[in-house]
């Protein structure tokens, strides 16, 4: 159990659901998301590709398209109840509370600006007005996110840097607000493993440093166990189990979670084990159906919860865990 466990959550989320309108008529993407997440807590979010991790993530932040998506529930950010936020709001929700980085961060930085140009900036946002000073943080951001010879960085342009350099620049841009809660959707999915294992440990030691509750989104199991404190595990809309990364990986409860884990080859907690990707289309866990996301969860722990799985047809009371 992590130490931060005992801390009063930064992020509620409270029986979230999200509809997108398609043309096809609306299309439930999360149906009752109930999570919370502490100051330095990491807490990953798994499940294979359309479960709903990107939805999620971006809903913090309501980034998706407003015309076309339906909010019910709530978004607590340290007291700011996120789904009541006028428009007008929102852009000081966004990278001053909440701040999201991505699996492609050419998409988050802009080809024809200079890192500098794009940092500053993103210092100025945060309220620093002396040049000098947007220069000094500027610089000490490069620095704690690891990037050598700063100065010169700041001059270069996106394409002049690998891309495990590219996901430092746009976690430096990241901080540069300093968020409460930092939500990184698949930001090494991109890279080779040994930049992937550095920039694993540079967010780490930032959730420590500074305090900031990460939300981390994979579906590499060996990645969730490697970083993170607490697991919740995604399948169609619905979070069927959450727990510390051991309750998880020891003790996995509901159906889906032990067909993830099954390609796992000893459910022992060794961490030096190679463990497995999660790939669409997977059989394990799918024959379980839903009505909706307001199935109940058993407590299995005090940190430890799974959904309770609905009674087969002609059967009486939910089918033992
Ligand atoms: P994940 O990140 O886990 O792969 P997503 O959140 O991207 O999942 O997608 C969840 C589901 O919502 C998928 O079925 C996807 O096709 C659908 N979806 C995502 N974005 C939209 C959108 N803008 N409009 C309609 N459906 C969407
Ligand atoms: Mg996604």
């Amino acid at each position: 159990m992590s130490e931060h466990d005992t801390r009063a959550p930064i992020l509620r989320i409270d029986n979230l659901s999200v509809e997108y309108d398609t043309d096809e008529g609306s299309f439930a993407a999360l149906r009752g998301i109930t999570l919370d997440v502490a100051p330095g807590e990491i807490l990953g979010l798994v499940g294979e590709s359309g479960c709903g991790k990107s939805t999620l993530g971006r809903s913090l932040l309501r980034l998706n398209d407003e015309a076309a998506t339906t909010y019910r529930g709530s978004i607590h950010i340290d007291g700011t109840e996120v789904l009541e936020l006028s428009d007008e709001a929102l852009p000081s929700l966004r990278g001053s509370e909440i701040a999201m980085i991505f699996q492609d961060p050419l998409r988050s930085l802009n080809p024809v600006f200079t890192v500098g140009t794009q940092l500053k900036n993103a210092v100025r946002l945060g309220g620093i007005t002396d040049q000098r000073a947007i220069h000094e943080e500027s610089t000490s951001l490069l620095e704690q996110v690891g990037l050598d010879e700063p100065e010169r960085r700041l001059q270069q342009y996106p394409h002049q840097l690998s891309g495990g350099q590219r996901q430092r620049v746009v976690i430096a841009i990241a901080l540069a607000q300093k968020p409460k809660v930092l939500v990184a959707d698949e930001p090494t999915t991109a890279l080779d493993v040994t930049t992937q294992k550095q920039i694993l440990a540079l967010l780490r030691q930032l959730c420590i440093d500074l305090g900031m509750a990460l939300i981390f989104v994979t579906h590499d199991l060996a990645v969730v166990w490697q970083l993170c404190d607490r697991v919740a595990v995604m399948y169609f809309g619905i979070v069927v189990e959450h727990g510390t990364v051991t309750d998880i990986f020891d003790q996995p409860t509901h159906p889906y979670t032990r067909g993830l884990l099954s390609a796992v080859p000893s459910l022992e907690t060794d961490k030096s084990r190679p463990m497995a990707t999660i790939e669409r289309g997977r059989d394990d866990g799918q024959t379980v159906s839903w009505e909706d996301g307001s199935v109940r969860f058993e407590r299995i722990s005090d940190t430890h919860f799974a959904r309770a799985v609905p009674a087969a047809p002609g059967t009486e009371g939910a089918a033992k865990l």
